[in-house]
């Protein structure tokens, strides 16, 4: 069995850990969104492909969901000393990766053959690839002007009003080599549940993918990363007002209809089910909040299965 995944990074990374130990064994690709890539001190740095290899190499600090765990900081405090720019953590051993990164993307090496190698050194079974080779740039529009998603995520901690959202270069972008073929020979492909406008938004906008989703939408399943009226974290909620979408399921459910067939939403919205049936979305009910190791197989388990 071929399973392929939209990732984001801290929502995603909990069902994927869950899926590369769920049975029956099969052979998982994910494709990470990259909107949210940014350069810290002139490093490239790709959060949400670090998340999910991180995840998968059993090295995710569980606590904070990003970044190595047990990892120290010592060299942001001294470039704190020389007066750098401090907002954005990168943690002693994460930097390893951003240099390596780095350093092989000025050699001309692709994201896509970086990312390969970084996810073979930390022993990734799983293959990821970046949504595409080519910048795009996930901006968020506030009162006081456009910010690059790091900035209004980690800088300002979603706490700014969002008044649009754009992705810069996308429409310039091709999908990274790969890509496509993962999902249309899947099958079965994940939404993870990750934001829809800042995580899924991005992938969505590279040409190509919607269209590639549409010709395989019997076998694409999503986890609803909204439960009742809310966001189970982060700034989902506030981002899909500001997309003119509901915050509910059924708003993840409009976002995603072109191309959607099956939506997993938590059991207590099963009275959401008309309004899926409504927008051609066939709804199943589950406990969808991954809350320990258990929870995140029991619904990798069921993802496999629907
Ligand atoms: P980000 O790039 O770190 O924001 O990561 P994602 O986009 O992958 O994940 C954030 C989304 O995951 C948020 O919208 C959360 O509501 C959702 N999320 C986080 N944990 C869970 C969970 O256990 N279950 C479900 N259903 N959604 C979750």
């Amino acid at each position: 069995m071929r399973v392929t995944a939209l990732a984001g990074g801290t929502g995603a990374a909990k069902l994927l850990r869950g899926l590369a130990s769920a049975r029956p064994r099969h052979e998982l690709t994910i494709i990470g969104n990259t909107g949210d890539d940014t350069e810290i001190w002139g490093l490239h740095v790709s959060p949400d492909l670090d998340t999910v290899m991180y995840a998968l190499a059993g090295r995710l600090d569980a606590m904070r969901g990003w970044g190595v765990a047990d990892d120290t900081f010592r060299c942001l405090e001294a470039m704190g000393d020389l007066g750098a720019e401090t907002w954005f953590n990168l943690g002693d051993r994460d930097l390893a990766t951003h240099l390596y990164r780095t350093r092989a993307l000025g050699d001309g090496t692709p994201l896509s053959a970086v990312t390969a190698e970084l996810c073979r050194r930390l022993g990734v079974a799983a293959r990821i690839l970046p949504m595409s080779d080519d910048p795009v740039r996930t901006r968020v529009r506030t009162p006081d002007g456009w910010l690059s998603f790091q900035e209004y995520f980690v800088r300002e901690k979603a706490q700014v009003r969002v008044l649009d959202v754009e992705y810069a270069g996308a429409a310039a972008s091709r999908p990274a080599p790969g890509v496509l073929e993962a999902i249309r020979e899947a099958d079965l492909v994940v939404v993870c549940p990750s934001n829809p406008v800042t995580s899924v938004g991005p992938v969505l906008a590279v040409p190509g993918m919607a269209q590639a989703l549409a010709a395989v939408r019997s076998r694409v399943v999503a986890v609803s990363p909204i439960v009742g009226g809310a966001a189970v974290s982060g700034p989902a909620g506030e981002l899909m007002r500001a997309r003119g979408l509901p915050v509910s399921p059924v708003g993840v459910a409009a976002a995603y209809a072109p191309w959607l067939g099956t939506l997993v939403i938590d059991r207590s919205d099963a009275a959401r089910v008309p309004e899926l049936e409504r927008l051609g979305v066939r709804p199943v009910l589950a406990d969808i909040l991954m809350t320990d190791r258990d929870r995140e197989i029991a619904l990798a388990q069921l993802m496999l299965a629907a």
